[in-house]
Parts: structure tokens; C-alpha cells; sequence
């Protein structure tokens, strides 16, 4: 594709493939080389090692750098799209610009957070709080989550061998536990209007981190901008490896209602079907905005259904954790949002 094209797309692309319909799709939105501190591979050993396992998409994100149509062309086509991003690293907290312009740089100074997320808006961007509990210096993130679109609950192992960490633990809790003691847990946040998507990415730096964990987003095509509206809806879910599999479906009356969508159930029961691949021995949880609700274990192939019951009035919400026997996530996936009046139709988003 020649330079002049990459200037013309309409959202945030480096390169787009094309032709892929409808679907989920693997990718990981926090992709570090050697651009930036700490990162050890180029975009060539990214890309090859993003095919080699699958991967559909990647958002690139140095450290308060751009990535260039320039560097990363070369190793896009069909089968995978590169989208242009930043982490924007301040002295009170990480944040991932997704969706940016070629050659877009957001300002990394604290005290502009709010202009620096404006910016990301402006250009049909995404706003990701990164690892809000990260156990270094700055890691941690102090910022108001007003103007953040999601939230990265697990972020890759890129500092231990470790798949599953403390500070993925509390942000996870922070995020969409009943009752946390922080200002914007799910339950209260959906009781106000909106809520954020949960999200999780690599993080990587070193060889054999991409990847893990992956978001696998819903989009109508493989594009940028239909992979940041999957993940500003919350149409994705979130996996420690591709060899996963895990779908979520909720039914009332004759509606259904997949990950992060709504379901009007008009006053009647909900009936919620979940599938796991891939998680010997593992427990499967549902969780609600009352906590967790019910709990099953697989068996020691790793695949099995698990049916349960509610109703609107009962759970505003509901969602599901996949963790191995060691207590180490699996998988995990955002909320179906459960509506009373059929008419009430996705009033999360503004
Ligand atoms: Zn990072």
C-alpha cells in the first residue's frame, strides 16, 4: 500500500486488511519494540511472532512515541491488522491512546491528561486506563477515570514468568467485583448510565509475551474502527491464549444477547448458556452486581456447558471468569446487561 493511502484512511489504521467479514477477533492492544524502554523486538519479529500464533490485530504502543506507517507497512496484510497507538506514561499512571493518526503523539504531561484524551476522541480514538495497580513507580494510576473509554484488568507478564499477577487481581476487583470499595465498579457504574469494557493485553517486551493475554473483540469487519467500536461497546472478552474458546449468550422470551450487548427480557426469566474450551479442571464463575452468583468445574478435557437462571430484577448484569485450578485467570468476559423494559436499548453508551 503506498504511503499516500495510509494518509487517507479514515480512522486510525496503519494498514487495513480487507474482506474479513463479521466475526471475533484475536488481537493485543499494548505492543512494545525496541522503540521503546525495555522492549527488546522489532516489527518484524512482532508481526511474524502475532501470525505464528493467530493473532488478527495489533495496536502498537510505545512509550510516548508514535508508530509510523513507515516502519510497520512493510509487515501488515490481509491477515493482520496494525492499528497506530501510544501508551501515554505519566508520573501518576500509564494510559493506551488506541486508534491514533500516523504519526500522532500524545502529550505525555500529567496535568493534560484530560487534553491528551481529548485528542485520542477527536481522531475516533480509545482512551485505556493500563495496569491501574502496577507494582512499580507511576505504575500505579491516580488519575480520574472520567474521560478513560476501558480498562486494562490483566495485563501480560512482562516483569515475572507469572501468566496471572496481584496487581491483575485488584484491578479485576476494582473493575467488576459487587461491593469494591473504589468509585467505579461496574455495578455502580452501569446504575449511572455507562460503563467501561474491561480489556486485556500483553504488554510485551520481551520474546514470548505477545499475546497473552488477548482480547478477541466483535466487529462486522476487521478494520480499526470496527475493532475500537467492538471494545468501546464491549463486545469482547479477554484470554490467556487462543487456545481457549468461550462463548456467553443470554435468551428471555424470544430475544438473546451476546457479550456486551443488552438484553430486553420484558419482565421474564433470563436464561444464560455458557461454553468453555480449552481449561482443564477449571471453574467456571458468573458473576452479577451482586457478586458471584454461581460456580461449576470442568472437567479434566477442559470443555463444558453450563446453563443458569435469573431474572432483571435480580441481576443487572452478568458475566463470567474461566480460572485454571491454581486460581490463575483463563479467561474472562464483559457483562451482558439485562433490561427489564424490552424498549430500554444499550443506554450504557453515550
Ligand atoms: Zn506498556
Amino acid at each position: 500500500m503506498a504511503a499516500d493511502e495510509h494518509e487517507r484512511a479514515p480512522v486510525s489504521g496503519v494498514v487495513g486488511p480487507s474482506g474479513r467479514g463479521a466475526g471475533w477477533y484475536h488481537g493485543d492492544c499494548h505492543v512494545h519494540t525496541r522503540r521503546s524502554h525495555g522492549g527488546e523486538l522489532t516489527p518484524q519479529q512482532l508481526t511474524a511472532a502475532a501470525r505464528e500464533m493467530g493473532l488478527d490485530f495489533l495496536v502498537i504502543t510505545e512509550h510516548n512515541a508514535a508508530s509510523t506507517p513507515e516502519e510497520w507497512a512493510p509487515f501488515a496484510s490481509d491477515d493482520l491488522l496494525i492499528i497506530a497507538g501510544q501508551e501515554v506514561v505519566t508520573e501518576t499512571g500509564h494510559w493506551l491512546a488506541l486508534g491514533l493518526e500516523p504519526d500522532q503523539v500524545i502529550d505525555r504531561r500529567a496535568g493534560l491528561v484530560d487534553h491528551g484524551a481529548a485528542q485520542v476522541h477527536q481522531v475516533g480514538g480509545l482512551c485505556v486506563v493500563a495496569h491501574p495497580h502496577a507494582p512499580y513507580p507511576s505504575g500505579t494510576f491516580t488519575h480520574p477515570m472520567h474521560g478513560f473509554d476501558a480498562v486494562e484488568v490483566w495485563n501480560g507478564p512482562w516483569s515475572s514468568d507469572l501468566p496471572w499477577q496481584a496487581d491483575n487481581e485488584t484491578a479485576l476487583a476494582q473493575w467488576g467485583h459487587a461491593l469494591a470499595q473504589w468509585g467505579h465498579a461496574l455495578a455502580i457504574d452501569l446504575h449511572q448510565g455507562r460503563w467501561r469494557p474491561a480489556v486485556g493485553n500483553s504488554d510485551v517486551h520481551l520474546p514470548g509475551q505477545l499475546g497473552t493475554p488477548q482480547t478477541v473483540v466483535h466487529t462486522e469487519d476487521l478494520s480499526a474502527a470496527g475493532i475500537l467500536a467492538g471494545i468501546r461497546a464491549g463486545r469482547c472478552w479477554i484470554t490467556e491464549s487462543a487456545e481457549i474458546g468461550l462463548s456467553v449468550t443470554a435468551h428471555a422470551d424470544d430475544q438473546h444477547a451476546g457479550i456486551g450487548q443488552s438484553l430486553g427480557t420484558g419482565g421474564q426469566s433470563v436464561l444464560v448458556d455458557v461454553t468453555v474450551s480449552g481449561v482443564p479442571s477449571g471453574t467456571v464463575t458468573l458473576h452479577t452486581d451482586r457478586g458471584q452468583v454461581h460456580r461449576d468445574v470442568l472437567p479434566d478435557n477442559g470443555t463444558g456447558s453450563l446453563e443458569w437462571s435469573t431474572t432483571a430484577a435480580e441481576s443487572a448484569f452478568v458475566r463470567v471468569e474461566v480460572r485454571h485450578p491454581s486460581g490463575y485467570l483463563a479467561a474472562l468476559t464483559n457483562p451482558i446487561i439485562l433490561a427489564g423494559d424490552r424498549s430500554w436499548e444499550n443506554p450504557q453508551r453515550d
